[in-house]
């Protein structure tokens, strides 16, 4: 079948409104980012201790893509709608693991039974933008997380490279001009 060629409605109107198309408003995003100075600046040290201290504790959301869904299913051997309605339920783009009543993720029993396949959110933690924006926040997550101060050095650029992978699957034109309007005085 012909591929349909019509400009989406949506995105024209979010061009129209944010005054640039969302690519460069990303790549405005990126270089203002990466143009700061951080108190990150020298790096950190991160290596996982597999813990579980992040994967129980209080209720949140776990993001999980469309294309995570297909490979946790795989690797657990389940049809993914039964997967979507057993251990999922919608957010955004996408969908978040449901958790048992104590906020544990339900994948989590003595380790993360997904761990090979498990979603970028789960990857990319503590490097979070919502943990990095301030050293109060980073400090709070030192407390929690025994794996920051062990391991490989992660330069500032890889932290903000992987913050900024995980927020490709979350940001949206209006996220990215609010960024912009925030970070122009920098
Ligand atoms: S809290 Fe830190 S060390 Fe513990 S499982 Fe999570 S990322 Fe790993």
């Amino acid at each position: 079948m012909a591929k349909d060629k019509t400009p989406n409605l949506k995105a024209l109107v979010q061009r129209k409104v944010l005054g640039g198309d969302f690519k460069s408003q990303k790549y405005m995003v990126r270089k203002r980012l990466y143009n700061r100075s951080y108190f990150f600046d020298q790096g950190i040290h991160f290596e996982c201790q597999r813990c579980g201290v992040c994967c129980t504790g209080d209720p949140g959301i776990i993001y999980v893509g469309k294309e995570e869904v297909t490979r946790i299913a795989e690797y657990l051997s389940v049809q993914v709608p039964f997967f979507i309605e057993k251990y999922l339920f919608s957010i955004n783009k996408g969908y978040s693991i449901r958790e048992h009543e104590d906020g544990r993720c339900s994948f989590y029993e003595n380790g993360c039974t997904i761990y090979p396949v498990r979603p970028d959110q789960c990857k990319t933690f503590p490097f979070w933008f919502e943990n990095l924006r301030s050293v109060k926040k980073w400090k709070r997550i030192c407390k929690e997380c025994p794996g920051i101060g062990c391991g490989p050095l992660y330069s500032k650029e890889q932290i903000l490279e992987i913050v900024q992978s995980n927020m490709d699957a979350i940001v949206t034109p209006e996220f990215c001009m609010k960024i912009n309007e925030n970070l122009k005085n920098y």
